[in-house]
């Protein structure tokens, strides 16, 4: 390296993959990005998002002081104004209202910090509110509600074991877009693409030929929101003719014959007219995956943002154990991350849902949360527990939830909000105090929910690349000020008193008395590494910055189930009741058109179209609409058209394509930079429109609370 040009290798936050980069750096800025070709878990990969790592930290448009909201402007002010703006306007509610006055929403970029990992629960206890909403409610909190009753925990998700299987399912998945979701495995493509390559085949079912689709061996295209019809036929199947074998599994699971009862009612041609998935191809799938050396179904987005969201995951898993392929090298597995430890011995509390409930719809808690759906009812109703204050941590809801108009509309009427965001968004130009944590490339990153989510076990860590800005502020001391706060001890309180009392307690818990590491999570992260499964501490992943490699996936069963019986239960009550309520849709009338979402490789949710890289060229916020209804619509491929639902309209510019089955019509989600108050130049200039105006908060998933964001009923005529 020449004139103070340096590399440095880091994990690529962006995404659930976690693939490793190797950055270029001179003089104080990042001048390249590619794939860290030593990286021992994505060798290599790196997708269009992760090139432009360097153009997310250089953004201009990224706030590096705290604003204030002063006569309807946000202006830059010390950290010090800030806090004390968050202590004049939190305090006084807490204190008049209690801490159910404050609601919080966590959005999906909470889960790529370390901040987020470790500070934010304590938040929530200290705010002591149970208005708690999140991005998991969007898009996956079925598959924690359908594990939680399998398996006996919301984090026990099995994943497909890419790299051995000979046969993968996938359900409304996109990972050639998306590179994977609820499994970390970076270049997610190259691993399909070995699955053919060693002679196995993957089938793509979903309503759109997705570049996945594109690849796949076959692509079988289906109704929205049927996905549970078909699965539930594949399991029909199984019984009758004699393929249910659960190998080694056959000690450990409970209530095969009640699901074969229930399976009695969804035979393929009783489904078939529903999902539109022709009978004959039900019935071979299931015969593949009996009869393939092993076998993985996996569902993601498509098979969780529907009205049967938590019994399509159920039926995902259920598929797996009657096939033998759960927990079993090349079927689905549950990975075990360097922080965590194995349980002791199986059996536990088991997982329960409605410990209490939205005081508006009566909504259960899951999870500890609330449905994001009924956000906007907590605000706007009036009464005793009514929502008065906010509080967002990396979350732009105003773009990502259901019926979002009505959301940002019930924020204008907030008392007080506050928002930990680096940008000036859709949603914290609503608060009064933006408050926004140091850039990426400034603060150490691992990623405790991704890697007990990964394909093959592995850790790594990230050290800061550059120093602090000056004046700039961590996410660990800008939420734990807010817990100081909260908790009534001032504005001024010295965050390095609650840093050293997490630390105490979690070496306490652990009995780790040595620990190492520059800054609080560092720390805490230390002595979970070292109590953990591998025995490793921060000193060895600092040492190792291509990774430290764990192997592949082991089997874990049975210690890693957590239900009352110490057993894998697949057949918990509530979902035998949504059996039945399945049952009686089978004669529902299909609806007319409906809308579905679809991702875009440049594209993560909302947050990232502020960087020119990913936004330029042709528009990508297209209502696709198949050629049969175009000509029955009189929609023509270029020109505008409005879209109406029940919560709202919009109107956009129509893709004519065949990728898009007869019927269904999409639009991307995260889009709609259009409105006032936004400092995002880039993406304003080419703001598309916000598909979750169409979205309805009124349809959720019951049992999970999930929105239900795909089969949406629209009408559509040329604007
Ligand atoms: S796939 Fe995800 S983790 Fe990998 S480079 Fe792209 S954005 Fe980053």
């Amino acid at each position: 390296m020449v004139d103070g040009t340096r590399t440095a290798y880091r994990t690529c936050p962006l995404c659930e993959a976690a693939c490793g980069l190797e950055l270029t750096v001179a003089g104080g800025v990042i001048t390249g990005v590619r794939g860290d070709r030593e990286h021992v878990f994505s060798r290599g990969f790196i997708c269009p998002k992760g090139a432009t790592f360097g153009g997310l930290s250089g953004d201009p448009d990224r706030l590096r002081r705290p604003m204030v909201r002063r006569g309807g402007e946000h202006v830059e002010v010390s950290w010090d104004e800030a806090f004390a703006a968050v202590q004049d306007g939190l305090r006084p509610i807490i204190e008049t209202y209690g801490g159910p006055a404050v609601a919080a929403y966590l959005g999906n970029p909470n889960v790529h910090t370390m901040a987020g990992g470790l500070y934010v629960t304590p938040l929530l206890k200290a705010l002591g509110t149970r208005n708690v909403f999140s991005a998991s409610t969007v898009d996956q909190m079925p598959k924690h509600v359908s594990c939680g009753y399998l398996f006996g925990s919301p984090l026990a998700i099995p994943v497909p074991d890419l790299d051995r299987t000979d046969f993968l399912l996938m359900l409304g998945a996109n990972p050639w877009e998306s590179n994977g979701s609820l499994a970390t495995a970076a270049d997610f493509p190259g691993r399909l693409r070995a699955i053919q390559a060693r002679g196995g085949r993957f089938v793509v079912v979903d309503p759109r030929r997705t570049r996945t689709a594109e690849h796949a061996d076959e692509h079988l295209f289906i109704r929205p929101g049927t996905d549970a019809f078909l699965l539930f036929g594949i399991v029909h199947t199984l019984f009758a003719e004699g393929l249910v074998d659960l190998g080694r599994l056959m000690p450990y699971a409970q209530g095969v014959d009640d699901l074969e009862g229930l399976a009695r009612a969804f035979a393929p041609e009783r489904v078939s007219g529903v999902c539109d998935v022709p009978a004959g191809r039900i019935r071979g799938l299931a015969r593949e995956l009996a009869a393939a050396p092993t076998a993985a179904v996996y569902g993601r987005i498509g098979t969780c943002t529907v009205e049967f969201g938590t019994l399509t995951s159920w039926l995902v898993d259920v598929i797996n154990v009657l096939t033998g392929n759960l927990d079993r090298p090349g079927g689905v597995m549950f990975p075990l991350a360097a922080h965590l430890r194995p349980n002791a011995e199986p059996g536990g509390k088991g997982f329960t849902t409605g410990r209490w409930h939205s005081r508006v719809r009566g909504l259960p808690e899951v999870k500890g949360e609330l449905p994001v759906a009924t956000l906007a009812d907590e605000i706007e109703t009036p009464g005793d527990g009514q929502v008065r204050a906010f509080l967002t941590v990396a979350g732009n809801p105003v773009l990502s939830t259901p019926n979002s108009g009505r959301l940002d509309r019930a924020l204008a009427g907030l008392d007080f909000m506050v928002s930990v965001d680096p940008y000036l968004n859709e949603t914290t130009r609503h608060a009064d105090v933006i408050l926004p944590p140091l850039d990426a490339t400034q603060k150490g990153h691992y990623d405790f929910s991704f890697l007990a989510l990964a394909v093959r076990n592995f850790a790594s860590y990230s050290p800061p690349i550059f120093p602090a800005d000056p004046g700039g502020m961590d996410e660990c001391d800008i939420l734990a000020r807010l817990i100081l706060i909260v908790s009534g001890q001032g504005a001024s309180a010295d965050p390095a008193v609650l840093h050293d009392a997490m630390l105490a307690r979690a070496q306490q818990k652990s009995g780790q008395a040595e620990v190492s590491g520059d800054g609080p999570a560092e720390r805490l992260l230390d002595v979970a590494l070292r109590a953990g499964a591998y025995g490793l501490s921060l000193d060895d992943l600092v040492a190792a910055p291509h990774g430290v490699d764990l192997g592949p996936l082991q089997p874990r069963i049975p210690e890693v189930l957590r239900t009352p019986s110490g057993l894998i239960e697949l057949c918990a009550p509530p979902l035998v009741a949504e059996a039945a309520r399945l049952r009686a849709a089978l004669d529902r009338p299909r609806p007319g058109l409906v809308l579905i979402g679809r991702r875009h490789l440049r594209s993560n949710n909302s947050w990232m179209h502020n960087v020119p890289a990913l936004v330029k060229g042709r528009s990508r916020c297209t209502l696709q609409v198949h050629p049969a209804d175009a000509d029955r619509l009189s929609l023509a491929d270029g020109q505008p058209a409005a879209v109406t639902s029940r919560a709202g309209s919009l109107s956009a510019v129509v893709e004519v394509t065949d990728r898009v089955m007869p019927g269904v019509v999409s639009l991307p989600h995260g889009w709609g930079h259009d409105r006032p108050g936004v400092r995002l130049g880039v993406a304003a200039d080419r703001p598309g429109v916000n598909s979750n105006l169409l979205t309805d908060e009124l349809v959720i998933d019951p049992l999970s609370g999930n929105a239900v964001l795909n089969g949406i009923p629209v009408e559509i005529k040329p604007a």
